[in-house]
């Protein structure tokens, strides 16, 4: 070993420092943002013990505990992006993984995934899908609650459930080809497979369901940008009714018209991108409290291509923003999330200054990442805030991002779990 690689090793050794079961740990904080009441108050202290926060007041005292001092910084909870892909990397369109990567090595790739993420700020993620990965993403999960690794607190979906000929089918392959490789997620055309799907997935370990509602960006007209509707209201209630049987809520990737109204009518729990969402759909979510993913920076043009592909990915960025716009208006729950994996893992921040460039406050995107991200995950008695009872994830940034939204390109405390997992 050479002496660079040497020093970082050491240097993540000491940076890094598991949590002890009874130990105490006292933060100082100059600045801690309530992202429940949405405010922010001057010289707190938090007191950790284990991998809980026990208490939250002025100039706290304690003989045993560790202080850190981040008197000069603004202290908050953990951020939560709900809607990650570990097992994904942004190289995967042109190579799908599932063809081309061992799922060993996809399990090392989505165990640094997870890791990237924590240091830029996210102690929680749900997982939407792992792309035919196997159980990589349920692997990486259960090391981190085991106490192998530092990561953040995953939740997970495994295998999506899609349709033949949909997103998530293989395209292009000999049909004879086709039949005998895996695809990248489950097929299902049928109620009956449907169900089995659930179950079979539910028997792996995955904590909620994940379904293609409507088809991918290859689907939509080019001309009248219509999505292809993947599913009818009764196949999403078969599939909402069995996965709620088993306790799990359905997200569904939906980009709008009657896939994504059949989806939130279907009753799933939310809808993932929503590029085309009208006033109808939006009605309904209002109704019937559909969370909302927007994941809208990932939809811009890439580097290098054609011309007609800007004009196509334009048109959706705008379509987006205004069903953002639209959504904010009609008080939506927009929770945050960046479809990561198809853009750089650790880059959660762009999605963060995207939301303010469309007009959402900075404290109502922190709340979208935090409080709401909460609520989507049914965990607001234990994450989203800085809390007396709730998990010591807990993170500082320098400056203001309540004001200035890019202070978040820089994290420079993460602790989760009780665990200090960079202390800049
Ligand atoms: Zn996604």
């Amino acid at each position: 070993m050479n002496h660079p690689k040497l020093l970082i090793l050491l240097s993540v050794l000491l940076l890094t420092t598991f949590a002890v079961q009874g130990q105490q740990i006292l933060i100082r904080a100059g600045r801690l943002i309530d992202t429940n009441q949405k405010t922010v108050k001057k010289n707190v202290d938090i007191l950790v013990e284990g991998n809980r926060i026990i208490k939250v007041g002025k100039n706290l005292e304690s003989a045993s505990a560790s202080i850190i001092d981040l008197s000069n910084k603004t202290v908050l909870p953990g951020l939560i992006d709900g809607h990650t892909h570990i097992c994904l990397t942004p190289d995967y369109s042109s190579n799908p993984p599932v063809l081309y990567k061992t799922n060993t090595y996809r399990t090392m790739e989505a165990f640094k995934a997870a890791k990237q993420i924590l240091m830029s700020g996210f102690t929680t993620i749900r997982d939407v899908d792992n792309e035919g990965a196997d159980m990589a993403d349920i692997a990486v999960r259960d090391a981190i609650n085991k106490g192998m690794f530092f990561g953040p607190r995953i939740f997970v979906s495994g295998w999506a459930i899609s349709i033949t000929g949909g997103h998530m089918n293989l395209t292009g392959l000999r049909p004879f080809i086709d039949k005998k490789v895996e695809q990248l997620a489950i097929i299902a055309d049928n109620p009956n497979d449907m169900v089995a799907a659930i179950r079979d997935q539910r028997k792996s370990g995955v904590d909620f369901i994940k379904i293609y509602a409507t088809g991918t960006l290859r689907h939509i007209n080019r001309e009248t940008m219509e999505s292809l509707s993947q599913l009818s209201i009764e196949e999403v209630e078969v599939m909402v009714n069995e996965a709620r049987r088993w306790g799990m809520d359905v997200a569904a990737h939906a980009y709008g018209g009657s896939g994504a109204y059949n989806a939130v009518k279907g009753g799933v729990h939310s809808l993932e991108h929503g590029l085309f969402l009208d006033d109808k759909i939006l009605a309904l979510m209002v109704k019937n409290g559909t969370f909302w993913c927007p994941t809208m920076t990932v939809y811009l043009p890439d580097e290098g291509a054609s011309k007609a592909d800007i004009r196509f990915h334009n048109r959706i960025v705008a379509e987006h923003k205004k069903s953002f716009r639209r959504a904010m208006k009609k008080g939506v729950k927009i929770v945050f999330g960046t479809d990561i994996g198809s853009m750089p893992h650790g880059e959660g921040w762009r999605e963060m200054e995207r939301m303010v460039n469309y007009g959402m406050l900075p404290m109502d995107v922190i709340y979208s990442a935090t409080v709401m991200g909460a609520k989507l995950l049914r965990k607001t008695d234990e994450l989203g805030q800085i809390k007396e009872g709730y998990f010591a994830d807990i993170i500082a940034v320098d400056g203001n991002p309540d004001e200035n939204i890019k202070a978040f390109r820089s994290i420079d405390f993460v602790m989760v779990n009780g665990n200090i997992a960079k202390n800049d």
